[in-house]
């Protein structure tokens, strides 16, 4: 769940236990509420909601009140369904071992013992018996989160512990990443022993981000972590300068791991130069903010009508153009029909009038979900077709 944010956030831990001074670097940054981050809320809420719904702990009638407002589209339906699903699975059989198991939903996690002030929201906490579950709803499909040293699930599994760990008698946590879009179910196992010694290892790093230091450490957390200092950090700067400036060494052509090596720094490098220039932009136009060589100037744009269409076809069909003449019509697109009928009635009516074309080849990364496609056998084929 988006926290209300501690300075220290749990979600923001991979970053500030890796680089410290990121704290005092992201102090001058606004929050922007990404388009993302709202549908992230919203399936929250709705996953909320079915769970409370599931385990009677509101009425159908509360459940529509609160839902009423979200903006839910059908996948998120689907994704929050199989999010209450495995919740209630988990919370089942945790229960059929231990008969106090008890389920909390949002609950505040106050791990204040290991980092200063800290605090967050755990979506789905099951406690029972030896053991404490803690599940994390993720809807962002960027990236996939793991659990494995996950910062963020063990400091909730430390206020969880805090919170319950002497009532319960807790040994064993078990921290999930549930991550519907990507197909992403990622389970870490500690006994409590561990995580509380892992919670002491945190301390003076804790301690030390919230110092007010500006010592900063660039590495996979900028990027992973969103770090909004990005466009102005020296460190995050160094790193992507000296991914620039790789070495090669003879033959005078390129390997092919070289050439790998390229294609994957580019990607983060083309990250760096997009979020530089964004921020100069904002710099520039609302803060007056010049840079040597360069000016703010108006972006090209395409003529419109000042009017609205029925004036302007008025005035034609009045000179005598004829509606033909003047209008296009055209069907909507799949997505737009599909929204229209829903994904059921969509596939049964017209399941069998659509097609997809094979997408150009692209290379991404091994992690990439798609399958491979062998370009070198594939062009053999397509050539043993022609002959
Ligand atoms: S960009 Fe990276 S190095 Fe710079 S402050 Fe943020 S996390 Fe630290």
């Amino acid at each position: 769940m988006p926290e209300n944010h501690a300075k220290l956030s749990a979600s923001g831990a991979k970053k500030w236990l890796n680089c410290p001074g990121s704290i005092t670097l992201e102090q001058g940054f606004e929050d922007t509420i990404s388009t993302y981050a709202a549908e992230g809320t919203a399936a929250h809420a709705l996953g909320e909601a079915k769970l409370r719904l599931a385990l009677n702990q509101i009425t159908r009638v509360q459940y529509h009140k609160i839902i009423k407002d979200l903006e839910i589209t059908e996948d998120m339906e689907e994704y929050t369904d199989s999010y209450r699903d495995f919740v209630l699975e988990r919370y089942n059989a945790l229960k059929g071992r231990f008969s106090d198991t008890i389920v909390q939903l949002e609950q505040i996690l106050n791990f204040s013992e290991w980092v200063p002030g800290g605090f967050g929201t755990g979506d789905a906490l099951i406690i029972g018996g030896d053991t404490i579950e803690i599940i994390d709803l993720k809807y962002g499909q960027g990236v996939k989160v793991s659990a494995k040293e996950n910062p963020q699930l063990r400091l909730y599994a430390l206020g969880a512990v805090s919170e319950y760990g002497f009532l319960f008698d807790t040994q064993k946590i078990c921290t999930t990443i549930f991550q519907p879009r990507l197909d992403n179910i990622d389970t870490e196992e500690l006994t409590c022993e561990y995580l509380l010694k892992w919670g002491k290892s945190v301390i003076p790093k804790a301690a030390f981000a919230d110092s007010g230091t500006d010592e900063c450490h660039a590495g996979e957390h900028c990027d992973d972590g969103f770090c909004k200092a990005r466009p102005i950090c020296r460190a995050y700067a160094e790193e992507k300068c000296r991914m620039a400036a790789m070495e090669f060494r003879p033959p005078a052509e390129l390997s092919i791991d070289e050439i790998a090596e390229i294609i994957d720094q580019s990607e983060r490098l083309a990250i760096w130069s997009k979020l530089v220039k964004e921020y100069a932009l904002n710099q520039a136009v609302n803060k007056g903010i010049k840079y040597p060589g360069f000016k703010v100037v108006e972006g090209r744009s395409n003529r419109k009508y000042s009017v609205s269409d029925e004036k302007i076809a008025r005035i034609l069909t009045e000179k005598g153009y004829s509606e033909q003449d003047i209008y296009t019509k055209e069907i909507l697109g799949i997505s737009k029909i599909e929204t229209l009928l829903s994904k059921k009635k969509f596939n049964e009516l017209l399941g069998g009038c659509v097609i997809k074309p094979q997408g150009k080849p692209t290379l991404v990364k091994m992690e990439d979900k798609r399958p491979e496609i062998n370009t070198a056998q594939k062009a053999a084929e397509d050539f043993k077709e022609i002959i």
